[in-house]
């Protein structure tokens, strides 16, 4: 799987039916079920040509057994019949999304005839309607544990089984799985057989989509989108395929062990909550990557890197799988390596690791500064839905830079002898930390076990910096996770003459002596390890006239990594992070900077400014000069414009470029960028709810509808924040993207007088909304909502009041504790730089 990278639009046709509360499985159950069975195959017939709420299951599955009393798992809307072994047993024994089974010693054949809810929250079998032309469509999404939504199983990782599915669907709908099948008879599909699965990543996707195939050295391949999307998918299909041939030769030679799944088929589907799903043959993915309207570089990379990510997984993940959630690290650490590096060498986009370094560094480093930090490996997930949200930086961005660090130490030959030894010992079945290192020191590793202990199995980085006056680099361990961990960084010197040299350091103790002088020092800019590197004040002080002048892509990355840690943790005024700012985004000749540190600056350093509109405009200004020196049409245009109507405090110039005046040569006004002028129209509160109405019934895509949500929930008026809040509540029923949306634009600076009310009122609503939502779903909005323009030691008070409460839900805690951290880290900033 991999996170959300873009954010868009959807909408559903109506509230499904809710199941009834489930229990989340504990690691400790899953362990004596382990123990006590082994599935043998899977058979599951669905229906869903008859209703548009409910769909028909029906499962039969063949296991062998000890004798013994177990569970099945199950989360239907009602149960026809339960057979085992023939025998009719209680429907009514169902409790809890659990069906209680006594098992005697051998083997079993178990039925279950059960109708299940079609969902609308991107879990489940998902359903919902293209508001473009009214056709329906549905995707399945078993992960991590919404599998027994779908079809009665035992529902744990390690219990491997091959499938065989058969689908009745309406007759203009295309059927596919994890497994080549056809189409019968009109409107019935038979699947062959899969492989051998895990529960979480079976899937089906059907509907009237627009498909097209291709092949690749034996391999048939296939892309799919809504109908509507028919013309985007087409243009953009050259270079899918192309990259999909790419990757599948790169990690042919590097793994050689072929591709097992049969078909590889990538969906792009609506209202997906991640980035994209890894399903063995039909990987799916938000269908915002089919590109509607014109896009950066940036956003292309993270396409790119989600095909790579996703296909790595093929070998990581899908043939051998880790035992438990605690080791979700095997999964995803490697398929982030693999996916930036199978980009970055055999793609067109070389410049991947540049784009990493914006995109992903910094989300893993705060993530690992938070009281909620774990480590990469052992994680402690005690069930599966605390588990889901160790999906975090730590296990995507931090555990990709231990694996390079490891492909450094032992090479590429070693290192891809032990990931072979890996796959071969444990193909179709699940491994752990334990199999892989030892997999890599028969490969001829040392032994790896300190290593693993300091870098895999102690939470936190450590903290690198200069101490300029004692001519020291100091390194300093997390507070409460003592390691002792060696690093090799380059640290980037300044030369008077605004150049930077690079030296290579041993950081292998508490102090290493580094004399500077009072040149500017960067410490592991190349991010070669992981730590956190906080620039010094005479450095700071310097970038604003050094780092327009830079030339190095990658050294720009690193230096606004380190800029943004030393803002995280109180080292640098944010007075002086804007001088940064305004001074490097007219002279950037990548769109990265505006891309992806503008979004950072508007969340962290604008909201600091003793004078934040001031600051706004100065930051407007800065991008009005890239807009103006950039060549026309090129992407660091675009990405600057974006930045224009973001900063823009002027109705009347966003008004006159919606209605195509005075654009900038270049420009196209497309409908992304229209609805960004709108929302930030909305914002400014020059513009009213009829008005947002009739832009949309002008082209009712599903993105411009995700637009129009967060444009009406950031209108400056008391009925727009009421209406907001009712989405929160669950009092208005939203789909996934529009609720985000709503919570994105619910909490607007200057508009403190109208949501003050709210900051109360979402810590004594929040614990309910476990009531409305589940899933991804409650979690996110938990962090949507936050009240993060309200900066003031009362709110952090009451943030940590409801996070001690114990009733609270895990998922909810975890998000709530999360965004406190920032809340405090932001307070820390205003309170050591002071500006009466
Ligand atoms: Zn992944």
């Amino acid at each position: 799987m991999i996170s959300a990278t873009v954010r868009a639009v959807w909408t559903r046709a109506y509230a499904g039916p809710v199941p009834q509360p489930t229990a989340s499985l504990q690691r400790t159950e899953a362990l004596a079920r382990r123990a006590l069975l082994d599935v043998t195959a899977y058979d599951v017939t669905l229906d869903l040509a008859t209703d548009e709420r409910t769909f028909a299951s029906l499962t039969t599955i063949r296991f062998s057994s000890g004798s013994g009393t177990t569970f099945l798992d199950l989360k239907p809307v009602a149960v026809q019949a339960v057979r085992l072994d023939g025998r009719p047993l209680d429907p009514g024994l169902l409790e809890r999304g659990r069906f209680p089974l006594e098992l005697a010693d051998g083997d079993h054949e178990l039925v279950v005839e059960a109708t299940m809810p079609f969902r609308n929250d991107g879990e489940g079998l998902h359903r919902s309607v293209d508001p473009a032309d009214g056709k329906s469509y549905v995707y399945g999404m078993s992960f991590m544990d919404a599998a027994p939504t779908i079809f009665a199983c035992f529902d744990q990782p390690d219990l491997k089984a091959p499938y065989t599915f058969h689908v009745r669907a309406p007759r203009d709908w295309s059927v596919i799985g994890n497994a080549p099948g056809q189409q019968v008879e009109p409107g019935v599909w038979e699947l062959e057989q899969s492989q051998p699965l895990s529960t979480y990543f079976v899937t089906i996707v059907a509907g009237p989509w627009h498909v097209l195939r291709d092949e690749h050295d034996g391999i048939p391949l296939g892309l799919s989108a809504r109908a509507s999307l028919a013309a985007d998918l087409d243009k953009d299909a050259d270079e899918l395929f192309t990259l999909t041939r790419q990757s599948f030769d790169e990690l042919h030679r590097l793994f050689g062990i072929r591709y097992p799944f049969g078909d590889y088929h990538q969906a792009f589907v609506p209202e997906f909550n991640a980035g994209a799903m890894e399903n063995p043959g039909c990987v799916t993915f938000r269908d915002p990557l089919i590109f509607s309207s014109r896009v950066t570089r940036g956003m292309r990379i993270a396409r790119a890197t989600t095909i790579t990510h996703e296909m790595a997984h093929q070998w990581f993940g899908n043939i051998v799988t880790p035992a438990w959630w605690d080791d979700l690290w095997l999964n995803e650490s490697f398929a982030e390596y693999l996916g930036n590096r199978v980009a970055a060498d055999v793609t067109d986009y070389s410049d991947t690791w540049v784009d990493n370094a914006y995109a992903r560094r910094q989300w893993g480093l705060v993530a690992d500064q938070r009281p909620s930090t774990h480590p990469v490996a052992g994680n402690g997930a005690v069930d599966a839905s605390a588990a889901l949200q160790d999906f975090d930086g730590i296990s995507y961005s931090k555990g990709s830079a231990i694996l390079r660090q490891i492909n450094a130490t032992l090479g590429d030959e070693a290192f891809f002898t032990g990931v072979i030894d890996h796959f071969e010992r444990h193909r179709f079945g699940n491994a752990t930390m334990h199999d892989l290192v030892g997999s890599w020191e028969r490969a001829g590793a040392e032994d790896m076990t300190t290593f693993t202990d300091n870098w895999l199995r102690t939470a936190g980085p450590d903290r690198i910096e200069l101490d300029r006056a004692a001519g020291v680099i100091r390194r300093t361990p997390p507070a409460g996770h003592p390691a002792d961990r060696p690093h090799r960084i380059r640290a980037a010197v300044a030369s008077p003459d605004g150049t930077w040299a690079s030296h290579l350091l041993e950081i292998d103790g508490p102090e290493t002596a580094f004399d500077a002088g009072e040149q500017p020092v960067l410490l592991d800019p190349y991010l070669d390890s992981w730590a956190l590197t906080v620039p010094d004040a005479t450095t700071i002080k310097a970038l604003a006239t050094l780092l327009p002048q830079m030339t190095d892509p990658e050294l720009r990355a690193g230096t606004w990594s380190n800029i943004r840690s030393a803002l995280h943790n109180a080292a640098v005024d944010p007075v002086d992070v804007l001088e940064i700012a305004v001074a490097s985004l007219p002279i950037e000749d990548t769109e990265d900077t505006a891309r992806r540190t503008m979004a950072w600056v508007y969340g962290w350093v604008l909201p600091l400014q003793p004078d934040p509109q001031a600051a706004l405009a100065r930051l407007h200004g800065a991008a009005r000069a890239k807009v103006d020196g950039a060549a026309p049409a090129s992407e660091e245009q675009l990405a600057a414009f974006r930045a224009l109507i973001a900063t823009s405090s002027a109705p009347d110039e966003l008004e006159a470029w919606l209605e195509r005046v005075d654009l900038p040569d270049g420009i196209d006004l497309d409908l992304n960028l229209r609805w960004r002028a709108l929302v930030r129209l909305a914002t400014l509160g020059a513009i009213d709810l009829p008005r947002l109405d009739r832009e949309l019934a002008a082209e009712p895509t599903a993105s411009a509808r995700v637009s129009r949500a967060a444009a009406h929930a950031s209108l400056p008026d008391a009925a727009a924040k009421a209406w907001g809040w009712g989405c929160f509540t669950g009092e208005t029923d939203l789909p996934n993207y529009e609720l985000e949306a709503v919570g994105l634009g619910f909490w607007r600076g200057r508009q403190e007088e109208l949501t003050t009310p709210y900051v109360e009122r979402y810590f004594a609503d929040l614990p309910g909304t476990v009531h409305t939502r589940s899933g991804w779903v409650l979690a996110d909005a938990a962090e949507h909502f936050f009240p993060r323009t309200s900066m003031t030691p009362e709110t952090l008070g009451r943030a940590q009041a409801l996070i001690a409460d114990g009733d609270l839900d895990l998922s909810i805690r975890r998000r709530l504790s999360d965004q406190a951290d920032t809340l405090e880290r932001k307070l820390a900033v205003l309170e050591a730089h002071p500006h009466p």
